[in-house]
């Protein structure tokens, strides 16, 4: 990432903000993703001590050679458990109130940080800190997360090409997967979702043994990540001629999410774009088979805040990227979801996926 030293202390900055506004000393940041997210670390073992004099990466001797690589901080390689390391660290420099991600770290690690706290010392829960100042992304986000789609969307027309009759879903899983590696990705953001038939009323089916059959439905929810950040797409198919009762299945979901797209611009809350879709579907009468939220943010995580749902009051911003991908699933018939990655721009959304939304008819 060119100038990357400046992008990771302009991401620092607004985690200070947060500090002084809690009136806390100094923040550890056990999350990967936002360890990776304030310091370039992408190891599986770090952990952060941010505060107004500096940030330290905390790491063991396995990625000694990668953290000095990765990081502009400062790191320090701990010899057994990273805690107690950083808490005696935190001591020396006389901090006193600590905030700790009371979401991402475990009863034993927290055990290890109470240990290690040092007389008038204190331990702070906090959520969402660094997740809310993550919500915004930088340009140099923006352009690896249109990567991530654009080479999502190329590994899928690549393997949708494959599929056929008689395929199960797990060859159309792996299909899916060695065309997006090849393309330079370098794995999936998540768990292809390929469910065939009766099975694409299950929201987040695995892929299985279960074979493509003729006059199904096709569901495929698919995304890869790139430098870490994550795409998201679900696509449609039916292999055959579709019957009346899906094609006003994916006329209503289609239209929801064409309404949903249409309300996302700076200013809106995340829970009115929820409600475009949502009422598009109540007037369809599938109301009751629209079991989720609309969308969610991502960006290094496959799901971050805002949640795209009915009660979420977070205001859209310029520069966040959502998904937007309202379903319907009818239990022993199968599900229609159509989801789009988009960022928020300064007057409405950019749709950064490209692939057609047209139901892909598959030959028989
Ligand atoms: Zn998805
Ligand atoms: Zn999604």
């Amino acid at each position: 990432m060119p100038g990357a030293l400046s992008e990771f202390e302009s991401r620092r900055r607004p985690v200070l903000e947060a500090l002084a506004q809690r009136k806390l000393d100094a923040l550890i940041v056990a999350s990967a993703p936002n360890v990776r997210y304030l310091s370039g670390f992408t190891g599986s073992n770090g952990a952060l001590l941010v505060w107004p004099g500096g940030t330290v990466l905390f790491t063991d001797p396995r990625y000694e050679i990668q953290a000095a690589q990765e990081t502009d901080c400062r790191v320090k390689v701990a010899r057994g458990a990273l805690y107690p390391a950083l808490m005696k660290f935190a001591a020396g420099k006389k901090l006193k109130n600590l905030g700790f991600e009371a979401g991402r770290v475990s009863y034993e690690a927290y055990e290890q940080l109470r240990i290690g706290l040092t007389l008038n010392a204190s331990l702070t829960p906090v959520s969402g800190l660094v997740e809310i100042i993550r919500m915004v992304k930088s340009e140099a986000e923006i352009a690896l997360i249109e990567q991530s789609v654009r080479l999502n969307s190329q590994a899928y027309e690549k393997a949708m090409r494959r599929a056929r009759p008689g395929m199960s879903e797990f060859e159309l899983a792996a299909e899916f997967e060695y065309q997006m590696r090849r393309l330079g990705a370098e794995k999936p953001s998540f768990e292809p979702v390929i469910a065939a038939g009766p099975r694409s009323a299950l929201p987040h089916a695995r892929p299985t043994s279960n074979r493509l059959g003729k006059n199904q439905l096709l569901l495929v929810d698919v995304g890869a990540s790139r430098e870490g950040y994550a795409s998201d797409m679900t696509r449609m198919a039916f292999l055959g001629k579709p019957g009346p009762k899906v094609k006003r299945l994916y006329q209503a979901v289609l239209e929801a999410q064409l309404a949903a797209l249409d309300a996302v611009r700076p200013g809106v809350r995340a829970e009115q774009v929820d409600r475009a879709a949502r009422q598009v579907l109540r007037a369809a009468g599938l109301g009751a088979a629209f079991v989720h939220s609309t969308g969610h943010g991502l960006g290094l995580e496959i799901h971050e805040p805002p949640r795209i749902g009915k009660r979420d009051r977070t205001v859209l911003a310029a520069g966040m990227t959502i998904t937007v991908e309202p379903g319907v699933y009818l239990e022993g018939f199968g599900g229609v979801r159509i989801e789009d990655t988009v960022v928020v721009t300064g007057s409405g959304c950019r749709i950064l996926t490209p692939t057609s939304k047209e139901l892909l008819l598959l030959p028989f």
